[in-house]
């Protein structure tokens, strides 16, 4: 069954409204794309993550699709495997920050390096 069919229509409602309708991993605006945000499970189902609010994050088409069923990835940096961001446990100002043009994505820390990696977010 989909994401879609097992969360309900008020659930759904108040993961874009916490998430200010931004996508919590690459914070692009809902307004501006064509289809609508998803919901990502930030563990995955495949790996027990359950369909509550606090696995439950407001994801893009393209971030959802990258992150898959991914909890980690290899560091560029360090060449280490490590968890890739959580918009749940993780604040986003602490582990990414806009380059001075405001066009790219920079992780300052091993999770944001990571997801920046990852979900291709630039
Ligand atoms: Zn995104």
């Amino acid at each position: 069954m989909s994401a879609r069919q097992r969360i309900s229509e008020r659930i759904r409602r108040h993961i874009r409204q916490r998430a200010n309708y931004l996508c919590e991993y690459c914070h692009a605006a809902e307004q501006w794309q064509y289809v609508r945000f998803t919901v990502d499970h930030v563990i995955p189902r495949a790996q027990g993550g359950a369909d509550t609010l606090e696995n439950l994050a407001l994801a893009c088409f393209h971030c959802n699709r990258r992150k898959a069923d991914r909890l980690t990835a290899v560091d560029p940096a360090s060449g280490e495997e490590v968890p890739l961001f959580n918009p749940r446990r993780d604040v986003w100002g602490e582990h990414f920050i806009w380059s001075a043009d405001g066009l790219s994505i920079i992780g300052t820390a091993p999770a944001g390096r990571v997801t920046v990696a990852a979900l291709v977010l630039n």
